[in-house]
């Protein structure tokens, strides 16, 4: 048998085996690191219903890691048969309640975002990460640049005044050496808003880098930083 194979040339075999396996596992190049202004998702027609452990803190929230390719498309829903299991984070759920709040309605525990989270992006990253990796590594990013800081530091608060798109930009640059990409969406009465803000972290989830592209951000030049 092992004669067999040598004469088949296993290496050779073994080698596009590895490739086969590497490319169909990690269809992605880096991940965006989003997180989310809660009064910019409140104010808007979704509107938005706390969990039953209450408002959520005045802070940027999680909303996700994604996975994404350099050419700005991305995978999803890649492993239907990995689906979330909340029995896999249970070590996690105080973090995730305080630092990936749902706000979706009617009210419910954040298991529906997280599955949701999990299911479209996650699924797409598991050669990497595997369900208790994604989740845990996604939190521990989120300690490392505390973006209302950033913020704040540079006199840019939750008040509802607008601030220019470039001292955004600007303050979390400065403050965490990483160029942000900035989502907007439109309050009730039109207005552009600080929704989103993007991070870009390397495809083995180990560290910040420069984003190698920017998602289509949809903001004026100056926005309102809601209050919450
Ligand atoms: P995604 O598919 O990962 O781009 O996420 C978009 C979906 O997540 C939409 O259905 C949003 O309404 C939902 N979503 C975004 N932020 C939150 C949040 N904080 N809580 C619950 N659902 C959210």
């Amino acid at each position: 048998m092992i004669m067999k194979m040598q004469s088949n040339n296993p290496l050779l075999f073994i080698t596009l085996h590895c490739l086969l396996v590497l490319s169909a596992s990690q269809d992605f190049d880096f991940f965006y690191f989003v997180q989310q202004w809660p009064g910019s998702y409140c104010d808007t027609k979704q509107g938005c219903c706390y969990p039953s452990s209450g408002k959520p803190a005045s802070d940027f929230g999680i909303h996700g890691l994604w996975p994404n390719r350099n050419d700005g498309s991305y995978p999803s829903n890649c492993d239907s048969s990995n689906p979330f299991d909340a029995s896999k984070i249970s070590d996690l759920t105080s973090k995730m309640q305080s630092d990936w709040p749902t706000l979706s309605c009617p009210s419910n525990t954040g298991i529906t975002f997280w599955g949701h989270e999990w299911d479209k992006h996650g699924t797409c990253s598991e050669s990497v990460l595997n369900q208790h990796d994604y989740f845990a590594t996604t939190l521990s990013l989120k300690n490392e640049i505390d973006l209302l800081q950033a913020l704040q530091g540079a006199g840019i608060q939750p008040n509802g005044q607008k601030y220019s798109l470039s001292s955004i930009k600007g303050a979390i640059k400065g403050a965490s050496g990483y160029t942000p990409g900035i989502q907007c969406n439109n309050d009730s009465s039109g207005n552009s808003q600080l929704y989103q803000i993007y991070l870009c972290v390397d495809s083995s989830a180990s560290g910040f880098i420069e984003c190698p592209v920017f998602p289509n951000g949809s903001c004026g030049s100056s926005i309102e930083f809601p209050s919450f």
